[in-house]
């Protein structure tokens, strides 16, 4: 495993820059493609990536020549300083709700079709804006910037790295205390903590510490439940660094596993390596999905495996591609992805391994080290 202790200490300044600059030009020429001639876009998620600014409140007006960022006074001086740091061209409007939709209905002037963040918009969103637009025709789109967002730059690529290194050595700080019969819960703050004193801005979504009977259920929420000895314990966890997440599944025993969850665990373990070994640029994320799938069938565990295979990782924690069943996707180099089957059986236990990996033109490169042996 790379040792890496922490962060630098010159923090997140020290890792490759984005180029955050770049992106309002690449989502410009595809416009055309999405039914519009410009975009309004709400997904604060999006309103980051295209213009560095990382407030909890705002909206991006992105036409075919200009950008209109809105915010509240409460970013008055944090959205200039984060636009400037990002070298984004875009005009600043600072103030009430009211007034940013004033600026943007002035912005809008002239426009025809301007197309909104169907999944980030409210009913009663759309319909206020309609009512002060008028003329100007609405067009729901879906995914325009979260494509953009599938391959990541060289700044993304080590914010993403570093978030995973951290939750490396976190665990690998805390993974001792299983054997002294901490709790669910004591666990997952454990591990909270040594991310966050090695540099993480928080974890990258609710820890999963689960163990025994409780790791038959994917989604368990960590519980004052003592973890025991030959018990199975999933630990899904990651780090944020700079906004970009980090997503980890390891499964760890006290001792050895009880009778029959051993081979569970080596049939999880088959699945995740046919799947790693499935990944690489231009390959359709359904087949890695299948990859896994397969190899838990053949073991004898295909109605075990209750989910998909994996997920997109970036400023979200699940976003495209999706490696599932029937997914569209394709697999692009420089995207990063997790590949996490698993097998559950009701009333015994449950095994999920999963890494982050970044997509390459020749296979999958692991951000995420820590070893797969359940030992500890
Ligand atoms: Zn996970
Ligand atoms: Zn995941």
């Amino acid at each position: 495993m790379t040792r890496v202790d922490s962060l630098p200490v010159t923090g997140v300044g020290s890792l490759a820059p984005m180029e955050v600059a770049s992106r309002l030009p690449a989502l410009r020429a595809r416009l055309g493609e999405a039914g519009c001639d410009a975009l309004l876009v709400t997904k604060l998620e999006n309103v980051a990536y295209l213009t560095g600014f990382r407030g909890s409140a705002g909206m991006l007006l992105v036409t075919g020549s200009s950008a209109l960022l809105t915010t509240d006074g409460r970013y008055r001086d944090q959205a200039r300083a984060q636009l400037d740091e990002a070298g984004v061209d875009a005009e600043l409007v600072v103030g009430r709700l009211g007034e940013q939709l004033e600026a943007l209905e002035r912005a809008t002037g002239g426009l025809r079709r301007l197309g909104l963040e169907a999944a980030s918009c409210t009913w009663s969103f759309e319909r206020g804006l309609a009512e002060r637009l008028g003329a100007i025709e609405l067009v729901p789109t879906r995914g325009v910037v979260e494509a953009l967002r599938v391959v990541k730059d060289a700044g993304e690529l080590a914010r993403i790295e570093a978030a995973c290194d951290i939750a490396d050595v976190a665990l690998a700080q805390v993974k001792g205390r299983l054997a002294e019969g901490v709790t669910e819960a004591e666990f997952a703050a454990e591990l909270e903590f040594e991310m966050r004193r090695r540099g993480a801005d928080g974890a990258a979504f609710e820890t999963i510490v689960a163990s025994g009977p409780n790791a038959a259920m994917p989604h368990a929420r960590p519980s004052a439940r003592p973890i025991g000895e030959g018990e199975l314990v999933v630990v899904d966890f990651g780090a944020v660094v700079d906004g970009y997440r980090s997503d980890m599944t390891r499964t760890l025993c006290v001792g050895e596993p009880a009778p029959g969850l051993a081979e569970l665990v080596d049939a999880v373990f088959a699945a995740q390596r046919a799947g790693v070994r499935a990944v690489r640029a231009g390959v359709r994320a359904e087949e890695v999905d299948a990859a896994c799938r397969r190899s838990l069938e053949e073991a004898g565990y295909g109605e075990a495996f209750l989910h998909s295979t994996g997920h997109g990782v970036g400023l979200e924690i699940h976003e495209a591609p999706a490696i599932a069943p029937g997914s569209a996707d394709i697999l692009l180099e420089h995207g990063v992805v997790t590949v996490e089957p698993g097998a559950y059986l009701p009333g015994r236990g449950g095994v999920r391994i999963e890494d982050t990996l970044v997509v390459t033109s020749n296979g999958a490169r692991a951000l995420t080290k820590t070893t797969k042996d359940h030992t500890l």
